[in-house]
Formats: structure tokens, C-alpha cells, sequence
């Protein structure tokens, strides 16, 4: 579904992304993990077009989206910060996917009715979104995410501020609601417990270049190199 070819982004002079080549399956859950700095979000800004590369390719079945707008890329986006919409309730702020997404307004209702009760929050549309708790409105903006049925679906640290407790609840939800919906997902976590929870795939990087992918319990067992060992915290 996505390739990354030698992809690679400069600032300054610096490769925040570094001739990064990178391949998602369908229906396939990566995570990326890493340390601050190491360019985790610039992949993801790059793959959905947010960010210009200087050099190598992003391609979506094949195709390569240099020029293609973000919008243009059938690709969901989460970032940590969600940005709901304060001011109009939950309902409206799902909507919102659809109607960017052309969905008529006779459907809508309809629609985010099933997309609340799809990330567990049922017959909560005319509820204000200030009157919901951090763990609710992260939900709200997995809901208005997915809204358009986007094939690849790119979470930045979706779990970021929540408590563990609620963390741990909301990976195995979303790992079963992915598998059901069958969508293919690039996420980015510095937490591994969640990373080797919910992914099929994790890609540890470093310095903008990947240090290693592959299944967790490859990574677990074979980290690639010391900085991957020290990374997941054993002792050499
Ligand atoms: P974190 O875990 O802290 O979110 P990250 O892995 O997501 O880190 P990025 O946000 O991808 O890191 O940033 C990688 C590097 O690129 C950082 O050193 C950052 O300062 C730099 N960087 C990112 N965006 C820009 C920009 N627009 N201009 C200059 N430098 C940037
Ligand atoms: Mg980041």
C-alpha cells in the first residue's frame, strides 16, 4: 500500500529524515518507535504530504504523490494535540470528515452515529466535547479520523496524555476495531509496551534512518544493535 523510497527530508543542511526506504502492507499495523529528535513525525507529515521531501518517493499503490495535496491522499490523520472543535459537539466534529470527505448531509447522521459507536462511544453526538474526559476525546478524534474510511490511517502519539490504566484499555480496542475494519495503520508511540501491543510491525529509528524493523518479538529478541538494546532498555 505505502513505499518509501530513499525518502528524505533536510533542514538546514541536516537529514531530519535520512534516505528512509520503508514498506507497509495492507491491513498491516506498524509502529514507529524512537527517541526525541529522531524524526518519527516528519515520516508521518511526509507520507501524508504535510511536508515536502527533499529527495527519494512516497508511494501510495505504486504511485508516486509527488504534488498530490494532502487532502488528495486518502490518508486519516491523529495527531496528539487532536484539535477537536470546542465550540460544536461531538457530533458535528465527526461530521466534519464526511462532509470534507462529500458524504451528503441526509447520510451523515447516520454515519456518525455508527463511528461513535465503533470507538465506544454511543449516542454521544449532542454531547459537548468540553464535557468530555481526555480518554473520550481522544476517541472523538480516532472517530473523526476514520470518518472518511481513509485505507491508511497515521496516529502521532494518539494515546499521548491519557493514563496508563486507559492507554492499556484503548491499544487493545483499537488493535480489535483495525483488525475489523481492516485498516492499515503507520503509528507513531515512544511507549514500546504500547508499540509491541498494537502493531504487527515496529520500526525502531534512529538519527532520521531506521534502525530496525520487524515483528516485536523480533525486535524483543534480536534487537539489531546495542542503541536498539539500550533503546529498549536492556543492559547490553
Ligand atoms: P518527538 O518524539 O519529540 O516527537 P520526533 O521523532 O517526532 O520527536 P521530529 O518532530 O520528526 O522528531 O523532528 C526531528 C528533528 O527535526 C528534530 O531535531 C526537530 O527539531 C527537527 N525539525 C522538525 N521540524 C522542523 C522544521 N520545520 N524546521 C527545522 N527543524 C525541524
Ligand atoms: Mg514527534
Amino acid at each position: 500500500l505505502l513505499s518509501l523510497d530513499a525518502a528524505t527530508v533536510r533542514f538546514g543542511g541536516r537529514a531530519v529524515l535520512d534516505a528512509v526506504g520503508l514498506d507497509v502492507a495492507e491491513h498491516e499495523v506498524v509502529c514507529v518507535l524512537g527517541p526525541s529528535g529522531s524524526g518519527k513525525s516528519t515520516l508521518l507529515r511526509a507520507v501524508a504530504g504535510l511536508q515536502p521531501l527533499s529527495g527519494g518517493r512516497v508511494l501510495l499503490d505504486g504511485r508516486d504523490q509527488a504534488g498530490v495535496p494532502a487532502h488528495r491522499r486518502g490518508i486519516g490523520l491523529m495527531f496528539q494535540d487532536h484539535q477537536l472543535f470546542p465550540q460544536r459537539d461531538v457530533g458535528a466534529n465527526v461530521a466534519f470528515g464526511l462532509r470534507m470527505h462529500g458524504v451528503a448531509r441526509s447520510e451523515r447522521d447516520a454515519e456518525v452515529g455508527q463511528l461513535l459507536e465503533l470507538v465506544g462511544l454511543p449516542g454521544a453526538g449532542r454531547r459537548a466535547v468540553a464535557s468530555l474526559s481526555g480518554g473520550e476525546q481522544q476517541r472523538v478524534a480516532l472517530a473523526r479520523a476514520l470518518a472518511p474510511r481513509p485505507r491508511l490511517l497515521m496516529l502521532d502519539e494518539p494515546l499521548g496524555q491519557l493514563d496508563r490504566s486507559l492507554r492499556e484499555r484503548l491499544v487493545v480496542e483499537l488493535r480489535e476495531l483495525f483488525g475489523r475494519l481492516g485498516t492499515t495503520v503507520l503509528a507513531v508511540t515512544h511507549d514500546q509496551g504500547e508499540a509491541f501491543a498494537l502493531a504487527d510491525r515496529v520500526v525502531v529509528m534512529r538519527d532520521g534512518r531506521i534502525a530496525q524493523s520487524g515483528t516485536p518479538l523480533e525486535v524483543w529478541q534480536r534487537p539489531a544493535d546495542a542503541f536498539v538494546a539500550r533503546f529498549l532498555g536492556f543492559d547490553n
